[in-house]
C-alpha cells in the first residue's frame, strides 16, 4: 500500500520526539543571529519541519537540511517542494561538511537527543567552519555545556567548547511540547564563535588534560593526570591541588602549556 506522507510516525531509535508547540518553534528559529550577508545554515534533524516552516521564510538565509529517515525526507520534499537538492538524506555524523557548504555556516536543530554530544565533537573537530550553533537538546546536557567552573556538571564539554565558542542558556521547554513527550526537560542554547584561533598550547594535550582530568573528576588533578606521567617539577604545582571541575578554561590551557615545556616541546603559541 502506499504510505501517506501526511506524517511521521515517531521511531524512538531515531530520536524522534516532534516539536508540536508552534511559539517554541519560532523563538528557536528567532535565536538565530542573522548577519548581512551570506547566511549559510544547516538544519539538523528537521523532522516534519517544524522549524523549517519559519526558516524558509527567511529569504536571508541559504538553508540546507540534514535527515537521516527517508520516511521524513520523504515528507520535506513534499511539503517544501522548492528545497530540492537542498534537503540531504544522510547522517550527520558520517556526512562531509565542506561538501555541504565549503563556507562557514551555521547549525540550527532540535538535536536527535542520543548523539547530541557526537554532534557537539564533530562540530568541535569542524571549529574553523561552524560559526554558530542554536539548538535543543535534554536539558540536562545544555546545563553541562553551559556551565561555569566550580559546579558538579561542568564538564569536558563545558571546556573544549567554551574555550572555542560563546555558550548562551536560552529557555526551557518541557516534555509537553513534543509529540511524543521525551521523559526529560529539553533546554534551547546557542553557541557563537569566540575570537580564539589558536589556544597557544599543544591542543592535543589540552584535550588529553581535559579528559583525563574529569575521568576522575572527584580526584585531584595530581591523582587523576598519574596516567600523563607528570614530570616532578608539575606534579608539585599548587594548581594540581584543584579538581578538574575548579578549573577555568584558560586555567587548563596555562596547565597543558606548563606540561608541555617542563616536556621540553614548548610551543610559540602561534
Ligand atoms: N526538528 C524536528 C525533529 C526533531 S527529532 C522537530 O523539532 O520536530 C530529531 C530528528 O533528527 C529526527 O527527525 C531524526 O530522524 C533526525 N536524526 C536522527 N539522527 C540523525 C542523524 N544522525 N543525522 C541527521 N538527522 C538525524
Amino acid at each position: 500500500m502506499e504510505k501517506s506522507f501526511d506524517k511521521v510516525r515517531p521511531k524512538k531509535s531515531l530520536g524522534q520526539h516532534f516539536l508540536h508547540d508552534q511559539n517554541t518553534a519560532r523563538k528557536i528559529v528567532e535565536s538565530l543571529k542573522v548577519k548581512e550577508g551570506a547566511n549559510p545554515v544547516l538544519e539538523i534533524g528537521p523532522g516534519m519541519g517544524v522549524l523549517t516552516q519559519y526558516l524558509v521564510t527567511n529569504d536571508k538565509l541559504n538553508l540546507k537540511l540534514i535527515e537521516i529517515d527517508r520516511d521524513s525526507v520523504k515528507y520535506l520534499h513534499k511539503h517544501y517542494p522548492a528545497m530540492g537538492e537542498n534537503i540531504v538524506e544522510g547522517d550527520f555524523l558520517a556526512i562531509e561538511l565542506k561538501k555541504v557548504f565549503d563556507s562557514t555556516f551555521a547549525i540550527i536543530g532540535n538535536f536527535p537527543y542520543n548523539i547530541s554530544s557526537q554532534i557537539f565533537f564533530k562540530v568541535l573537530e569542524h571549529r574553523d567552519q561552524v560559526d554558530q550553533v542554536v539548538c535543543m537538546l535534554q536539558k540536562e546536557v545544555a546545563d553541562r555545556i553551559a556551565e561555569k567552573p566550580g559546579s558538579k556538571t561542568y564538564g569536558i564539554l563545558s571546556v573544549l567548547l567554551q574555550a572555542y565558542y560563546t555558550v548562551q542558556y536560552l529557555f526551557k521547554v518541557p516534555p509537553g511540547a513534543f509529540t511524543p513527550p521525551p521523559k526529560v526537560m529539553s533546554a534551547v542554547i546557542r553557541l557563537e564563535r569566540n575570537q580564539t584561533v589558536k589556544l597557544g598550547c599543544d591542543e592535543q594535550l589540552f584535550v588529553k588534560v581535559v579528559k583525563q582530568g574529569f575521568n576522575n573528576r572527584r580526584k585531584t588533578l595530581r591523582n587523576a593526570l598519574k596516567p600523563l606521567i607528570l614530570p616532578a617539577e608539575i606534579s608539585s604545582l599548587k594548581l594540581l591541588d584543584k579538581r578538574a571541575e575548579q578549573l577555568s578554561v584558560e586555567e587548563f590551557v596555562h596547565l597543558t602549556q606548563l606540561i608541555e615545556s617542563s616536556r621540553g616541546t614548548a610551543n610559540t603559541g602561534v
